[in-house]
């Protein structure tokens, strides 16, 4: 099986929460670097006070400093039979800086239309505790402001305001869309449509699972 994979999509097109549903069925971690800051600013770690204005505004944290997470993280033991990687490379510079100290197996990349991205990501709510994502009418946690898996605090993430999902959007289409080209000349994508709801995820994961059988 194709083990070192990249995760490509939108912000607020459902990455966060198919990676999560793969990791356990495919038994690979789930690198998320948008989890790993949002753990620093929570923390507050050096790393953490460095990041924060940029995370919480939308903005690109320094690709050195990102990279360097990476690297650091993958190279951890549980990473040596693969990984899941969302919101890294997010750019050609971190594709290549990828490139430069891991193969990359396979590219999955979600899909879903403009208005599904925007809605996901304007009514989109996290546990602050365990980082279990919730939506205002989609997926309602049982009791309101409370997490059903852990009983956490639920917020909405400073960047899912609309002031600042517009910079995201648009930092998405100039930087990160770029990187389907970089990875469709090396014929390493897999589209997944998932403009389905959210009741519909285990089809479209057993979708995911036929394409990745070999
Ligand atoms: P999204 O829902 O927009 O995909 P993430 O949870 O992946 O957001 O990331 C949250 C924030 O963390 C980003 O807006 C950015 O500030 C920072 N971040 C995460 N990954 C990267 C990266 N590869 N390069 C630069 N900044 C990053
Ligand atoms: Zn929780």
């Amino acid at each position: 099986m194709k083990k070192k994979i990249i995760i490509l999509g939108s912000p607020g097109v459902g990455k966060g929460t198919y990676t999560r549903l793969l990791s356990k069925e495919f038994g690979l971690p789930h690198i998320s670097t948008g989890d790993m800051f949002r753990e620093h600013l929570k923390k507050k770690t050096e790393l953490g006070k460095k990041a924060k204005k940029i995370v919480n505004e939308g903005g690109l944290v320094p690709d050195e400093i990102v990279s360097e997470m990476v690297k650091h993280r993958l190279a951890q033991e549980d990473c040596n039979n693969g990984w899941l990687l969302d919101g890294y490379p997010r750019n050609i510079n971190q594709a290549e800086t990828l490139q430069s100290f891991t193969k990359v197996d396979s590219v999955l990349r979600f899909v879903a239309d403009k208005k599904v991205i925007i809605d996901r990501l304007s009514g989109r709510r996290v546990c602050k505790k365990c980082g279990a994502t919730y939506h205002v009418r989609n997926v309602p946690p049982k009791s309101e402001g409370i997490c059903d898996k852990c009983g956490g605090d639920i917020y909405q993430r400073k960047d899912d305001k609309p002031e600042f999902i517009k910079t995201r959007l648009k930092i998405y289409k100039k930087q990160t869309a770029p990187l389907i080209s970089f990875y469709q000349k090396r014929d390493l994508i897999t589209d997944v449509n998932v403009n389905s709801e959210y009741e519909k995820r285990y089809e479209v994961l057993e979708w995911i699972k036929e394409k990745f059988k070999d």
